[in-house]
Formats: structure tokens, C-alpha cells, sequence
């Protein structure tokens, strides 16, 4: 057998990539996949043997290691096992799957919910389920890439209007032709940025041009609102969002995805997006850990208030220091640094006082808005927060970021 040695584009792209990443270990900048030996109650985690205050999670209620969830967990594990060993269609679905999706559509105030495997995935089937070759789908330039993958995987037709930029979103309903179907989609609350999509005239734009509208709720569920049940609730518009999108692996500390809305359109999903067909069911535990996340945030009412407490003194701590944290009013607090070095230098800085930030460069932001991206917790204390923002400002000044 002759053995044929490639060069090609494949070959290329893989060798860039693996130069990039061995240029950033070698000079001591390389900060992903780090793993956690321990996340002690969310707003502490143990990296390489060291303990550090957690400002990178997603966990924005502090629910990880709740002693319910985890006893949920335990629960499912001695009554189903660990697998589905099925699809939901077929002999996957566990009563626990229609408690879970009972529990969602009861939060979300819709007839149904379905849940799929990941968030991920809940985004590309559903987005190219409902919608065809003739359609349109317009979507906010700096919507989640899950979003995008689910527009083009559609194949319908792919329209981006400027980020937050209203006007923008009705020129580009105008130019649609009237009598096909229409989805506006949008994240909630932006995962780049923390900023807040302007929703009131978001939803007048849907309305008017007769357009669906789906928000992705990834990070506003127990952030946005006052019981945390997210952006309807934040403008006091309820019933306005013909398709509610969220995880289950954020604020809810499992895995999973999830889209809420009509009965109908829930029949539909079941029958027909090949995500809920040709995938497994989610593990019981963590259908079981998802469900009981969701009653919490109802029990304890004191998590969105102390998260959104933190979230204020963090922001407004950050500014006082100089800081640009661009539209942020939320949970996810980018510190902007300019170039990628510098934010991954401060970075460096950070975590050697004990503060676990991570930085986010470019393609995922735009060049020259290299940042770190911090969230806060409703787990942080008063105290870790002070700490943490003094930590940053002595890197951000040692690094020229600030004067
Ligand atoms: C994280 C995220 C997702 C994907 O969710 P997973 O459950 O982690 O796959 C989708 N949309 C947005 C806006 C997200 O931030």
C-alpha cells in the first residue's frame, strides 16, 4: 500500500491553528481547558491545586451543589440508572422528562415545552425545523454562534441586522417580501457583551411585519426580572416571545436545552426536528437536576436579588476604577483590555492574586476589543467582589489599560 502524505488546505488550517496555540503556551498565555479539580459552591474553584474566586461561571444563582439538586440527582440515579439508552420518540422518554418539561412551560408561562440534549443543539433544530428554503430568517449580528448555525443550517434565507440597531431590524423586515414567513431572533441578554436587546421595539417590529419572534434566554433566566423568570418579565410584557429559548447548563446547573412556547408548535417539534428523533433522551439525573433548579429559584427568591445586588456593585465598582465595560447591565461584565495580549496578560495577573477571570479575543470579539469577560454570582460575597475589582484594577493600571 502506498501511502499518500496530504498537503492541503486541511493540513493548513490544522498547522496555523496548532502554531497559534503553541505561540500563546510559549509565552505562558495559554488559559483554556484548564481543569478544575473542585467547584466548592460555585464562587470558588480549585485549579491546579490552587484555590481562586470564581469569575467565570455561568452559574448565576449559585445553584451548582445545591444539596436538593444533588439529592434530585441521586434519586434519578437509583430509580432509572445513568442513560436513556433511547430517543424521546421511541423508548427514551422517563416520567421524570415530562415532569421536567411540565416544570419549564409552568416557569416560562407557555402551553408546552421540549428539551433536547444541549442548548447547542436545541438552536440548530429548531431554528432549521421550523423554518424553510423560503423563508427569512433575520438575527442580531452578535447573536450566539448556535444561533447562526441554526439560521444557515435552515436554508432559509440568512438576513443580519446591526447589533441592537432597531432601525436597522425594520429595513431589513421591509425589504422581505410580504407573503413569506418570517423569524426574528435574538439573544435575551448578549454573551459577549451583558448588554440587553431593546425587546419593546423588538417585539412592535415582529408584530407589525407579522415575523415569529425566538429569544434565547441563555443568560437572563434567573438574571432578568424580578423572580428571575426573564426578559418578559424584565419590560413587564408577558406572552410576547412566540418561542422562548434556554439551557439547562447555566443558571440551571445540569445540561440540556429547551424551546417553550405553543402546544401546537410543541407537537410539532416532537414529530418532526431531528434532534428530539434521531438523538438520545437527557440522563435522568440531569433531567431530574434541571427540574428541581427551576422549583428553587422559586423557593428562594433571594438569589435574583443578591445576584442582581452583586451584578450593580461589580459594574459600578469596574467603572469607578476607569474600566470600559461597554452596555453591561448584567451578569456578564466584559473589562475591555484593547489588544489580545494585554487581556491575556491580565489575565495572568489576575489569576496569580487568586482571581479566575478568563480572557475573550478575537474572531470571538472584534480585534482591539480583547477583554476579560467577568461575571459575578448571586454565590459572591460583598467582600470577594471588592477583592476581585481591586485585583483587576492593579493589573489593568500595571498594564496601561487604565491611568
Ligand atoms: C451557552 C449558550 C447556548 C448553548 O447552550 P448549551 O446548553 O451550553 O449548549 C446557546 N445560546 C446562548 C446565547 C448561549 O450563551
Amino acid at each position: 500500500m502506498v501511502v499518500q502524505l496530504k498537503d492541503d488546505a486541511v493540513v493548513k488550517r490544522i498547522n496555523a491553528m496548532v502554531e497559534r496555540i503553541d505561540g500563546m503556551k510559549a509565552h505562558d498565555h495559554y488559559y483554556y481547558n484548564q481543569p478544575v479539580s473542585e467547584l466548592s459552591g460555585g464562587s470558588r474553584v480549585i485549579v491546579k491545586g490552587r484555590e481562586m474566586g470564581m469569575y467565570a461561571s455561568y452559574s448565576y444563582l449559585g445553584l451548582i451543589g445545591h444539596p436538593r439538586i444533588n439529592k434530585a440527582a441521586k434519586d434519578a440515579i437509583d430509580k432509572y440508572g445513568t442513560g436513556t439508552h433511547g430517543v424521546r420518540t421511541l423508548a427514551g422518554t422517563l416520567e421524570v422528562h415530562n415532569e421536567l418539561e411540565e416544570t419549564i412551560a409552568n416557569f416560562r408561562n407557555t402551553e408546552g415545552a421540549i428539551t433536547y440534549s444541549s442548548g447547542y443543539v436545541t438552536n440548530l433544530t429548531v431554528i432549521s425545523t421550523l423554518m424553510g428554503r423560503d423563508d427569512y430568517v433575520i438575527s442580531d449580528k452578535l447573536n450566539h454562534a448556535s444561533i447562526v448555525d441554526g439560521c444557515l443550517m435552515s436554508g432559509s434565507k440568512f438576513v443580519r441586522f446591526r447589533h441592537n440597531d432597531m432601525d436597522h431590524l425594520e429595513q431589513r423586515l421591509q425589504q422581505a417580501p410580504s407573503d413569506v414567513a418570517k423569524l426574528v431572533v435574538a439573544d435575551a441578554v448578549f454573551s459577549m457583551d451583558g448588554d440587553v436587546i431593546d425587546f419593546p421595539r423588538l417585539v412592535e417590529l415582529s408584530k407589525k411585519y407579522g415575523a415569529w419572534l425566538m429569544i434565547d434566554e441563555a443568560h437572563s433566566l434567573g438574571v432578568l426580572g424580578e423572580t428571575g423568570c426573564g426578559i418578559e418579565e424584565h419590560f413587564d410584557m408577558p406572552g410576547t416571545v412566540d418561542i422562548k429559548m434556554g439551557t439547562l447548563s447555566k443558571t440551571i446547573p445540569s445540561v440540556g436545552g429547551y424551546v417553550a412556547g405553543s402546544e401546537d408548535m410543541m407537537t410539532y417539534l416532537r414529530h418532526t426536528s431531528r434532534a428530539y428523533i434521531f438523538s438520545a433522551a437527557l440522563p435522568p439525573a440531569q433531567a431530574a437536576a434541571a427540574n428541581e433548579a427551576f422549583k428553587i429559584i422559586q423557593d428562594e427568591p433571594w438569589r435574583v436579588e443578591k445576584l442582581r445586588a452583586n451584578a450593580d456593585q461589580f459594574i459600578n465598582g469596574l467603572k469607578n476604577y476607569g474600566f470600559d465595560t461597554l452596555q453591561t447591565e448584567t451578569a456578564i461584565v466584559p473589562v475591555v483590555c484593547g489588544k489580545d495580549e494585554v487581556a491575556y496578560e491580565l489575565t495572568r495577573q489576575a489569576q496569580q492574586k487568586d482571581v479566575f477571570v478568563l480572557p475573550v479575543v478575537s474572531p470571538a470579539v472584534p480585534e482591539k476589543l480583547a477583554r476579560l469577560r467577568a461575571t459575578v454570582t448571586a454565590a459572591h460575597e460583598t467582600e470577594d467582589i471588592d477583592y476581585a475589582m481591586s485585583v483587576i484594577a492593579e493589573a489593568g493600571k500595571a498594564m496601561g489599560v487604565l491611568n
